[in-house]
């Protein structure tokens, strides 16, 4: 156990777009009826994309941005639980596995709270990982500020992971 506990990696990551019009709201693969959509060269999945970073972060393999470039024409309009789903795999192949991921959302609009679920659920489908590994929580930006004003989306997200041997 002392040895498995000296190579446990902790990643970090976070996220921010704006909302704007005629854009479907996705969060974690999840489409959420909002008014608005998240802006982005993707599909703006803010959730999805702290998540990689995190992941990539805890295996020191850089970001989303190096991995899948958004000059890139063959990530325009992608699924960002797609790339979520292809990052996993290459932790898988650097020899990494998960075992756990936390992610906040910073929200004023929509509620996030009754999507929860889903989101947890479509999260742990990509990573392959159980409900009990997986967390969701949502806050608001207490009224302050562009995010506290609904103009868009934050997310950070904390995932660990570890090596096999
Ligand atoms: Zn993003």
């Amino acid at each position: 156990l002392d040895e498995l506990l000296r190579d446990i990696r902790s990643g970090i990551g976070y996220d921010i777009h704006p909302l704007g019009k005629g854009r479907k709201l996705i969060l974690g693969g999840v489409e959420i009826p909002h008014k608005k959509g998240l802006i982005g060269h993707s599909d703006g999945d803010v959730l999805s994309h702290a998540v990689m970073d995190s992941l990539l972060g805890a295996a020191a393999l850089g970001d989303i941005g190096c991995w899948f470039p958004d000059n890139e024409p063959a990530f325009e309009g992608v699924r960002s639980a797609d790339l979520l789903r292809r990052v996993y795999q290459i932790l898988l192949e650097k020899g990494w596995r998960i075992s756990n991921i936390d992610v906040t959302v910073i929200a004023e609009v929509p509620k996030i709270s009754p999507f929860r679920e889903k989101i947890r659920t479509s999260l742990g489908e990509a990573v392959k990982l159980p409900l009990d590994r997986v967390n969701i929580k949502a806050t608001t930006h207490e009224k302050m500020g562009s995010l506290g004003r609904g103009e868009g989306i934050a997310c950070v997200a904390v995932s660990l992971v570890f090596p096999v041997s």
